[in-house]
């Protein structure tokens, strides 16, 4: 019987999510015709179909895409850049089409951007740490200086995808002209030991004066540190292709018993036998009343569970972007 549940905070949207959602919302309001967004806004299914179903946007990978969905709706000419950022080729490609560009890119993955860029004015060779190749964050940061960077992978997961270099074996040109950066939404604890692991290897390896992991992604990770010692089974709300929210997963699988979940209707009564003490979290992406949903379908089974909720929820705030014209762009490359 499910006597307390733990609720994580802060959990759920971060700034730069709320900030990224809000650009969307208002640009398709105020345009005339349909609004595009390159790649999905945020790593969310649920924000991704409510953006379709009540604002009619739509989400492309590719700007080729543009042309068809032409031919089909009327298109406002203008186009939002994704939370993840986007290499400076494909703001190149946007410009050339003659599209109106609302960059809705976090600013700490901006920070990220201008560090590589910086260190490849340099020449530097850029160890960029990250999950996989073809994530959006990813991309967007090695399209800064591709000649400059090589991917790396977090030490625990060396061999996921064989495009990511081993930290115990990678090669640079020139040690003693090495830094390395990282994607925002890594594990804390791994992307550490992956830069201990590459400071030993490059003693002159240069380190940010600030971590490129950013305060959402240590935050998310700290609450769940903290309670799970006190729940028997953790909940966590997440997109499968969310990176923070698949970190916070494999952060709880291996402090408790743990449960990756889209929402409240992928919930089974048989998880819970036995279980007195749930925890539960969310992605960074993941709306709250995905959350607020998980508490109902627990409280409608145990009508008597005590819920638990400490912790700081973040203060955090990120400006709205504005829209640049094709030729803005262009002079900024
Ligand atoms: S998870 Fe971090 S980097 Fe990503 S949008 Fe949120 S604040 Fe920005």
């Amino acid at each position: 019987m499910v006597e307390r549940v733990y609720l994580a905070r802060p959990r759920g949207f971060c700034a730069g999510v709320v900030m990224a959602i809000r650009t969307v919302e208002k640009e398709a309001q105020r345009s005339e015709g349909d609004l595009v967004v390159y790649h999905q806004i945020v790593h969310n299914e649920t924000v991704v179909r409510r953006l379709e179903e009540e604002h009619g946007v739509h989400f492309v990978e590719d700007l080729d895409e543009i042309a068809e969905l032409k031919k089909r709706h009327r298109l406002s000419g203008k186009i939002v850049f994704s939370a993840h950022g986007v290499p400076p080729e494909v703001r190149r490609r946007a410009a050339e089409l003659g599209l109106l560009q609302i960059d809705a890119t976090c600013p700490l993955v901006t920070k990220v951007h201008t560090e590589a860029k910086k260190y490849a004015s340099l020449g530097y060779t850029i160890l960029l740490i990250g999950d996989s190749a073809d994530h959006q964050e990813v991309k967007g940061t090695l399209g800064e200086a591709p000649d400059h960077t090589i991917l790396v992978a977090v030490h625990t997961q060396v061999g996921k995808d064989p495009r990511l270099a081993d930290p115990r074996t990678v090669e640079v040109p020139d040690p003693e002209k090495v830094v390395v950066l990282t994607q925002t939404t890594l594990s804390v604890d791994d992307t550490d030991a992956t830069i201990e692991i590459l400071k030993r290897r490059f003693p002159k390896l240069v380190t940010p004066s600030r971590s490129d992991l950013c305060y959402a992604t240590k935050n998310r990770q700290d609450a769940v540190r903290r309670l799970a010692r006190h729940v028997d089974l953790f909940l966590v709300l997440s997109s499968r292709h969310s990176s923070n929210g698949m970190r916070l997963y494999e952060l709880a699988s291996a402090l408790t018993r743990a449960v990756r979940i889209d929402g409240p209707e992928d919930l089974e009564e048989a998880w819970f036998e036995g279980v007195q003490n749930v925890g539960i979290t969310s992605a960074a992406s993941t709306p709250e009343d995905l959350v607020q949903g998980t508490v109902a379908w627990l409280r409608a089974r145990w009508p008597g569970l005590k819920l638990v909720e400490e912790g700081e929820w973040e203060q955090i705030r990120f400006r709205e972007p504005q829209p640049k014209t094709p030729e803005e762009v262009l002079a900024e490359l």
